[in-house]
Formats: C-alpha cells, sequence, structure tokens
C-alpha cells in the first residue's frame, strides 16, 4: 500500500491491541513517552522501555507498561508503532517510509478496518509527521557511523562478518550487554543535555551532540553496536550500519 491507497481504522478503544506486542522505539519516541508522562527520558527508560530504551516495555500478564485499564497512559506521547497500527510502515534506506501493510487485528478487537478514505489521511490524524521527520534525521547519522567505522576497524585483524555479527550481537541482546555510553546517549535525549523546549530543538540539539560524540570514539566495537541499535530503532534492518563493501 502507499499513502494513496484506501484505508481507514475506527479505535473503539479496547485496549486489546496494547499486549503482547514487540514494539521498537525511536530516540524520538521515547522523547515522547517521557514528554508526555512529565518524566525525564532516563526515568521512561526506566518505567517503559527494555534493552536500553529500544523496546517498549510489556509486563508478564502481557499488558504494555504505560496501559491504565483499557487506557493508554501516554496516548499523547505514545510511539510510532503505536499511533500507527494497525497499518506497518516498511522503511527505505532514507527513512522515507512510503510502504505501508495492513496488520492482523488483535483478537477480540473492537476496531474497525474499512476504505472510507487512503492511507495519508489516517496518518495526518495519527499526526505521525514529526516521528517520521526526527527518523529520518537520525537515518543521516548512519554515514557519521560508517565513516568513524571504517576509520577505526582494523578490517586485517578482525574478519568483517564476524565483526558485524558480534555487533548486532550486542545490540540485540537483551541482558548481559556491555556498557555502551552512545547507546545510552541515542536514547537518553536529556541524560546528554539535550532536552531543549520543543521537539524539532531538542531532536536538533541531540543528532547534533551524538554526531560529535560518534566522531571522538575510536572504540570501533562500541560503534558498530551502537550503529546497529540506531538503525533497528528507526524501522531499518541491521545492514544500514555498514557498507557491502565492508563484508
Ligand atoms: S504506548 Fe499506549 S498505545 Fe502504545 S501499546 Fe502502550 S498503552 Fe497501547
Amino acid at each position: 500500500m502507499n499513502r494513496k491507497s484506501p484505508f481507514s481504522y475506527v479505535c473503539n478503544a479496547c485496549g486489546r491491541c496494547c499486549h503482547d506486542k514487540v514494539i521498537t522505539l525511536s530516540p524520538y519516541d521515547v522523547l515522547r513517552l517521557a514528554r508526555a508522562a512529565g518524566i525525564t527520558t532516563r526515568e521512561a527508560i526506566a518505567r517503559y522501555t527494555i534493552r536500553r530504551g529500544s523496546i517498549l516495555k510489556f509486563t508478564d500478564g502481557g499488558a504494555c507498561a504505560a496501559l491504565e485499564g483499557a487506557r493508554c497512559g501516554v496516548h499523547r506521547g505514545r510511539s510510532l508503532a503505536c499511533r500507527l497500527y494497525p497499518l506497518g510502515i516498511e522503511n527505505g534506506e532514507d527513512g522515507d517510509g512510503d510502504k505501508f501493510v495492513t496488520l492482523d487485528p488483535a483478537a477480540g478487537s473492537l476496531g474497525v478496518y474499512g476504505d472510507d478514505g487512503a492511507v495519508n489521511d489516517f496518518l495526518d490524524a495519527q499526526r505521525v509527521g514529526s516521528y517520521l521527520e526526527a527518523n529520518a534525521g537520525c537515518a543521516s547519522l548512519m554515514a557519521v557511523f560508517r565513516e568513524r567505522i571504517a576509520a577505526t576497524a582494523d578490517f586485517d585483524r578482525v574478519e568483517p562478518r564476524e565483526f558485524w555479527r558480534r555487533a548486532v550481537r550486542e545490540a540485540l541482546a537483551e541482558s548481559g550487554y556491555d556498557a555502551n555510553p552512545l547507546i545510552d546517549a541515542i536514547f537518553d535525549v536529556g541524560g546528554i543535555g539535550c532536552a531543549a523546549s520543543g521537539d524539532a530543538e531538542t531532536i536538533a540539539a541531540h543528532l547534533e551532540r551524538l554526531a560529535e560524540m560518534i566522531r571522538g570514539e575510536s572504540n570501533a566495537e562500541l560503534l558498530a553496536a551502537a550503529a546497529v541499535m540506531l538503525a533497528v530503532s528507526i524501522g531499518q534492518g541491521p545492514a544500514a550500519a555498514h557498507t557491502d563493501a565492508e563484508i
């Protein structure tokens, strides 16, 4: 489906879709969650996420950590995936997100699918523009990562495929991972002094600070794990972190 494809969806606020999901979060998602809850990004990471801020937390009973009864407790700051539901987005390398798929309804859902409008109308109603823009900004950091990794990794000493396999394993581990200040900085936007007043200013400052940190880092393993984490968090595959020539 593209933006002009027929689509409509009426949410009847049953809360069923807020259970048993794996929802990947971007840095902007974490910032919006924190602002909606009136807490710092560090607190939002602890309260609402797992895997260092990159995945929304669900309780043992299967409910999202932000769900209050059948109501989203952070509705104004719900993530891009939550806003898009029941659409999924397929990002191109530039993060423009122009392809969409319809997801199956949650069991027992009261949501009503239809074709009374177009995908674009639904996206406008869900106000996803700032989320897509923020993700495109993060996508621009992938080139900074690739350049720095090329300058710091010793591919004569470490086999490139193994180097990237380790980076993916490290980025996607849910526990037992190494400390990585770059990954912390990716999600803890306020923690690196970038909580300016408006969202756009905050994200611009965050991107600038991250670029500085990437250029100042000389540990290729840390850089590669952070690059994979960022790529995945904005809906790109881990392969966006490296060039084909490297593997
Ligand atoms: S953040 Fe809100 S909308 Fe998204 S899964 Fe959790 S409760 Fe549901």
